[in-house]
């Protein structure tokens, strides 16, 4: 029978690399959470919407439609916002320096919740972000919390997003990585937490096949 894996952590600790592989061991359905929480971003920013102004956070929310699309090429899924496939755009700092604000709006969490409970309506998903395990799907079978060297969670994310734009710095991206951690994890609604029922797994200095391995033993016991 198939179940609901959820994935939470600190940023950058490889929690979609991980996810990923599980959904596609298990032939189970991934959902990126975060992807949400940044293609709404992205539309904020494009939009110039003062968010600290809930009515306008409200009425502007009610023209976003996200939706995921598998393609085909790269056998992955991919975010879509009013039609516009945004993966890539939404991985850059522009978006990584605002999205910890947005996702703390009330009104966000609750437009973003509502739509990743739909998604796991059905079971045989694996769903990764910050409050998957606590808050979307409190009853999920299994709950992986994930942890890494601060160093190395910093160099991860500093080679991906070199390899777009190489002129940015390393300090950049530690100070990035710091404020998103921070802010997810002080905010009033749904911040950061261990679900008290998850198992933590420190991937530091673990390969990507052990990693996967860990899981599925879970998963089968
Ligand atoms: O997972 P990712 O690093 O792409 O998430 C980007 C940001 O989205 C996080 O730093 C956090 O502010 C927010 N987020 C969240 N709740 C989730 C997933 C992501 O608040 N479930």
């Amino acid at each position: 029978t198939k179940i609901i894996i959820t994935i939470d952590g600190w940023s950058s600790c490889g929690k979609s690399t991980l996810a990923r592989g599980l959904a596609k061991e298990l032939k189970y359905v991934y959902i990126d959470s975060g992807a949400m929480y940044r293609a709404i971003t992205l539309y904020f920013l494009r939009h110039h919407v003062d968010w600290s102004d809930n009515a306008s956070v409200q009425q502007h929310l009610a023209d976003v439609s996200l939706e995921f699309h598998h393609n085909a090429h790269t056998d992955q899924s991919e975010m879509y916002l009013n039609g516009e496939n945004v993966e890539y755009v939404i991985r850059d700092l522009v978006v990584a320096e605002k999205v910890s604000e947005v996702a703390a709006l009330g009104p966000v969490r609750t437009f973003a919740v509502a739509q990743q409970r739909k998604m796991g309506a059905r079971k045989g998903i694996v769903m990764d972000g910050r409050d998957i395990g606590t808050v979307v799907f409190p009853h999920a079978e299994l709950k992986i919390f994930m942890t890494a060297d601060n160093a190395i969670r910093v160099e991860r994310r500093f080679k991906e997003l070199y390899a777009k734009n190489p002129n940015i710095t390393i300090e950049e991206v530690k100070s990035n990585l710091e404020m998103r951690d921070y802010i997810d994890s002080h905010r009033a609604i749904s911040p950061l937490r261990q679900a008290e029922d998850a198992v933590v797994l420190d991937n530091s200095y673990m390969t990507m096949e052990e990693q996967l391995a860990w899981a599925i033993k879970l998963v089968h016991e």
